[in-house]
């Protein structure tokens, strides 16, 4: 039983407080906070009709506001904060955190406004003081970053006894029948998406433009798509815990359509950073334009296809070369029928609950700031799979690794 702050009312926020509604044995009150109370309010009402939980409450906060959020989390007794706001937040968040003496949870890791650079550098450097303060700070507990490197620790454990190359594989083969929509804040998406890509070899990482590398990747139940090498952030932390890792690599479809769109508004400015003066006020275009583009939240209604994201590991076991595919499939229709909102955001708020109700049943455990694969896989898999994201494994997988 305990009391736990959801942060962030967008696509996640809702998946994160209908799926920990469905367990008041373990998430005994919830209170959902966000800048903008309207929407705390319609999805702790709709969570509750959903799930029967009686006591969601809501607040209104700025969670970059460390003496307000450290207030709020200490007024309401929380034992740990789900942040799904924005990776901005984080390091406010962390800091509230300390003050209060709760634990921590994220699912993508800090990025400052200024500057569209993410790494885990700056909240790796905050391990000593949650250590000292003996809270627990878990970070990157999404789908990717999250299941994949859970996945990925899965199969260290499991079924090698060395890994040496990692294909991170993430499709989503959904249409939600808009000409250009993002399925997670279009603001973070588009950040991510048009910095230049990067994957790890041979002790190293290489740097790539953006989209340069596409290779067509075979899906289960999807089939083949093409498929765009990135940087993401899971590659940073997964290279360091599991150093055999020879090559780690990520990839994510992208549609012809959706790469034009993209195409047009990088050519015209749009997705610029850098500010601007419009009628006499300084605007950011690419926060203009997350105003104009559909909000993630808003996209799970007529969402059909599904998403299927895995990983795909060449090692060795006893001595023989092995190959090895784990991944998980979700349907947008089903995500949205139990939760009201799409696969994308289900996908990561389903493993944000996982990961919370880890930390509050002692199943993870420690001191300090970590990653999700530093943690027994096991029994967040079967939760994972019991709460909404069963998955599927295949030792001997027959699996494309050429560059
Ligand atoms: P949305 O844009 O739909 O929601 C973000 C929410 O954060 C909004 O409700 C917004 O507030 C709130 N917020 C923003 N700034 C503040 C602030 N200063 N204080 C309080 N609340 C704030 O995004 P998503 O739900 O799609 O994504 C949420 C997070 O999940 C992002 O960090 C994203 O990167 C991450 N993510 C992780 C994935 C993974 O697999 N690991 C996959 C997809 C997303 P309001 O509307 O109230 O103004």
């Amino acid at each position: 039983m305990a009391k736990v702050i959801i942060i962030g009312a967008g696509g996640v926020g809702r998946v994160t407080t209908v799926k920990c509604a469905q367990h008041p044995e373990i998430f005994s009150e919830i209170l959902l906070a966000s800048r903008t109370i309207s929407k705390c309010d319609d999805i702790a009402q709709d969570a509750m009709k959903r799930t029967g939980h009686r006591r969601i409450t809501t607040a209104a906060i700025d969670a970059e506001d460390v003496p307000a959020l450290t207030k709020l989390i200490q007024n309401f007794g929380a034992v740990m904060v789900i942040h799904v706001a924005l990776p901005y937040q984080d390091l406010t968040i962390m800091e509230a955190c300390l003050n209060a003496g709760v634990h921590y949870l994220d699912t993508a890791n800090y990025e400052p406004k200024e500057e569209a650079k993410f790494e885990y550098s700056h909240q790796w450097k905050l391990h000593d003081r949650f250590a000292e303060a003996g809270l627990l700070a878990v970070l990157g507990c999404g789908f990717d970053p999250g299941v994949t490197q859970v996945f990925t620790a899965h199969a260290n454990k499991h079924h090698f006894d060395e890994m040496h190359y990692l294909d991170i594989v993430d499709a989503n083969a959904g249409d939600h029948g808009k000409a250009f929509a993002t399925n997670f804040n279009p603001e973070i998406n588009i950040r991510e998406i048009t910095q230049k890509g990067k994957y790890w070899e041979n002790g190293k990482w290489v740097e790539t433009e953006p989209f340069e590398h596409m290779k067509v990747i075979n899906y289960p139940d999807v089939g083949p798509k093409d498929s765009y090498l990135l940087f993401h952030e899971e590659l940073e932390s997964l290279v360091k815990n599991f150093p055999t890792i020879k090559r780690a690599r990520f990839w994510m479809t992208f549609g012809q359509e959706y790469l034009t769109h993209l195409r047009v508004i990088e050519n015209i400015g749009m997705a610029s950073i850098e500010p601007v003066m419009h009628n006499g006020v300084e605007i950011i275009p690419l926060e203009f334009l997350k105003t104009v583009l559909p909000n993630p939240d808003s996209l799970g209604d007529n969402y059909t296809g599904q998403t299927s994201i895995g990983c795909r590991i060449r090692g060795v076991k006893h001595g023989k070369e092995q190959t090895y595919y784990i991944w998980n499939n979700c349907s947008h229709a089903a995500a949205f029928e139990e939760t009201g909102a799409q696969g994308v955001s289900y996908t990561t708020g389903v493993p944000a609950m996982t990961g919370a109700m880890m930390m509050l049943t002692g199943e993870w455990a420690g001191k300090g700031v970590f990653n999700v694969e530093e943690f027994n896989p096991d029994p967040f898999l079967e939760k994972l799979a019991k709460h909404g994201l069963p998955w599927n494994e295949e030792l001997g997988a027959d699996i494309e690794f050429e560059a």
